[in-house]
């Protein structure tokens, strides 16, 4: 997309959630005529992730070419995303300690909530599991994207190993991913409408301005803490970038569309195709972008992180039980996992949040206490995950070219 039309763009998508804001809290359930609108956007968007993915992912590979440098960019991109998640949920611990958001909070007559209630056997094993699906035809049709990044990655390897009778394949692969991604381009297009739609209609559900503010009002400290905690995190990845990436202000700007769409759909994996646009035409080395952000939009997810921490204290402190620092320790641990095993899609925090609350024993019921704000405190913490890839993309990319020499493509 060109430059000029990328900054258009930018200010239109802006005003589209402000104006999304607007509707919705004025017009409140009004705004649910709208709602298809939003629904084709997201629809398009998830049309795209499989055979983007698939494309993404084993072009990445065959570009970097063989097995030992793949090695060496996935172990730096694990490190990242290990690191800046643990990072998330320190902060998160941090700032609910400092501010307490959940003493006082009334707690009787709470339920589990449904969609919760199944997940109780939910532990690391199937974390694990969900890597490789038997059937990967039907794990597509699913969405089901963990299984689906893992089969083209050893898809990728396997390729890089048959040279000249792989060649075509390679080309094949290379070319659906262009193809991909000018649709995605297309799409960028209809992004203001479709967030539009999205933002107005989610606010009008929850009952426009008045209903929207008596939620908030009822766990205020909650949302406080959280968006603190998110925009500390925020900041101190933008340092990261700096530091570790050299790039700055332009590269936010130009990942600007993707942080609002992701804002817009609540989701990591239906902005995967907005993010890699992004990070590619901001200059990231495309093996680079093509790796570390379709695997970080489903496993790395620092917001979410953060979020599953800080709730998780926030249901202690309404109970009124003390967590020791060994227990916050068991938190911090399973918060790390719990985000890993978030699938990209709204409100899949809240439902991994059972592996935290039942390795410190505390009730589900609580999660109750988070329903009534999730939605809109979702769209934060993705937000967050989808700027987490990004810059891991971005460093990622720095290391690269030092050692494999100037992108392919
Ligand atoms: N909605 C988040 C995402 O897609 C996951 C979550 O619920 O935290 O990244």
């Amino acid at each position: 997309m060109p430059h000029r039309h990328a900054l258009w763009l930018l200010g239109l998508i802006a005003v589209a959630v402000l104006a999304g804001g607007f509707s919705g809290w004025y017009f409140g359930p009004a705004m649910l005529q709208v709602a298809w609108l939003g629904e084709l956007f997201l629809s398009a968007l998830k049309m795209l992730i499989v055979p983007l993915i698939v494309a993404a992912v084993i072009s990445s590979i065959t570009g970097l070419g063989d097995i030992r440098r793949l090695g060496r960019v996935g172990w730096m991109t694990l490190a990242y995303y290990i690191s800046t998640t643990a990072m998330a949920v320190l902060i998160g611990l941090l700032m609910v300690n400092l501010i307490q958001p959940g003493v006082g909070m009334e707690t009787a007559g709470l339920v589990v909530p449904e969609g919760v209630a199944g997940k109780t056997d939910t532990g690391v094993a199937d974390i694990v599991l969900s890597l490789v699906a038997p059937n990967i035809v039907q794990a597509a049709a699913d969405t089901k994207l963990l299984p689906v990044i893992f089969f083209s990655i050893v898809f990728g390897l396997a390729l890089t190993t048959l040279g000249e009778r792989g060649r075509n394949l390679t080309l094949f692969f290379d070319g659906l991913n262009e193809t991909m991604m000018k649709l995605v381009v297309w799409l960028m297009y209809l992004a203001p409408i479709g967030i539009f739609a999205l933002v107005a209609s989610r606010l009008g559900r929850a009952g426009g301005g008045v209903a929207f503010f008596v939620q908030i009002k009822a766990v205020g400290l909650h949302v406080v803490t959280v968006i603190a905690g998110l925009g500390v995190h925020f900041l101190l990845l933008f340092i990261v970038l700096g530091l570790f990436a050299g790039r700055g202000l332009p590269y936010l700007v130009s990942m600007a569309r993707a942080l609002i769409t992701a804002f817009g759909t609540a989701s990591s994996s239906a902005t995967l195709p907005m993010t890699l646009e992004c990070a590619e035409e901001a200059g990231v080395d495309s093996r680079a972008a093509r790796f570390v952000i379709p695997l970080g939009s489903t496993i790395n997810m620092d917001g979410t992180a953060l979020y599953e921490a800080a709730a998780v204290m926030f249901i202690a402190q309404a109970y009124g039980l003390d967590m020791s620092l060994g227990q916050q320790a068991i938190i911090f641990l399973t918060a790390t996992l719990a985000a890993v095993g978030a699938a990209g899609i709204p409100e899949a925090g809240l439902v991994t949040m059972v592996i935290v609350l039942e390795a410190v024993g505390l009730p589900l019921e609580g999660i109750g206490l988070l329903l009534a704000v999730d939605w809109f405190l979702d769209r934060f913490r993705t937000s967050v995950n989808v700027w987490g890839d990004a810059v891991g993309a971005a460093l990622v990319d720095r290391r690269m070219r030092g050692r494999f020499g100037p992108p392919t493509t």
